[in-house]
């Protein structure tokens, strides 16, 4: 199956797709993982890219389309995958089309911009391997740490207030038609934040019921 994620910065779709991911056995492909990725290791694509991941400014378009579609090529997703941050733009979300791919389903992850911001500032993350925490809702084993790979959590420039309000216009002007468009496909369902990611999850996987998944053939 081919899900989607869709929600504002801070929504927790990251969080909610990589345990799908556990669960149904499919990768998730994270937009916003590969270009910091890119950023750090000063690739070209990388250092086009840094300014507009600095600012909360969407990357451009082609980029990002050219990511995804070198990515979905790869054998790990033959079975299955969970987009994480992307499509974020309209010309993203038919540009898959254009590719062909087949998407099953769309979960809407909906938090109202107050609590965004909120749950924003407790957000930390691991420079070495790009694993994600919240000082209260997802803590580390020691809450300094990654679990992973025992990187020094830090808090990524672009959770910062400032960044994080430039962030949510980008998400209202920009991502948030993608609901009305795979609405419209029938394909969407939206899930409401909850301050517990376990209930977020619960919520999560009652919508993927909702959608009758073909059985997997072996
Ligand atoms: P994320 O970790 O998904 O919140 O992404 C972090 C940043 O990467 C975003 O604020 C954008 O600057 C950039 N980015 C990630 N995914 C996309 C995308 N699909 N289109 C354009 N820019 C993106």
């Amino acid at each position: 199956m081919n899900i989607i994620f869709l929600g504002a910065p801070g929504a927790g779709k990251g969080t909610q797709a990589e345990i799908v991911s556990r669960r149904f056995g499919i990768p998730t492909l994270s937009t916003g993982v590969i270009l910091r990725d890119a950023i750090k290791k000063e690739t070209v694509m990388g250092t086009v890219a840094s300014g507009y991941v600095a600012s909360g400014k969407l990357v451009p378009d082609d980029i990002v389309i050219g990511i995804i579609r070198d990515r979905l090529q790869d054998c790990d997703c033959k079975d299955g995958f969970i987009l994480d941050g992307f499509p974020r733009t309209v010309p993203q979300a038919q540009a898959l089309e254009d590719m062909d791919v087949k998407i099953d389903a769309v979960i809407n992850i909906e938090v109202p911009d107050k609590s965004i911001v909120t749950r924003m500032s407790g957000r930390r993350a691991c420079p070495s391997c790009g694993a994600t925490y919240h000082i209260k809702y997802k803590p580390s084993a020691d809450s300094i740490h990654c679990d992973n790979c025992n990187g020094e959590l830090t808090v990524r420039h672009d959770d910062q207030p400032e960044v994080v309000l430039d962030r949510l216009m980008t998400y209202h002007e920009q991502t948030a038609p993608l609901i009305g468009y795979y609405e419209s496909r029938g394909k969407l369902k939206t899930v409401i934040g909850q301050a517990e990611v376990g209930d977020t999850t619960d919520l999560t996987f009652k919508a993927l019921e909702e959608f009758k998944f073909p059985e997997k053939k072996d």
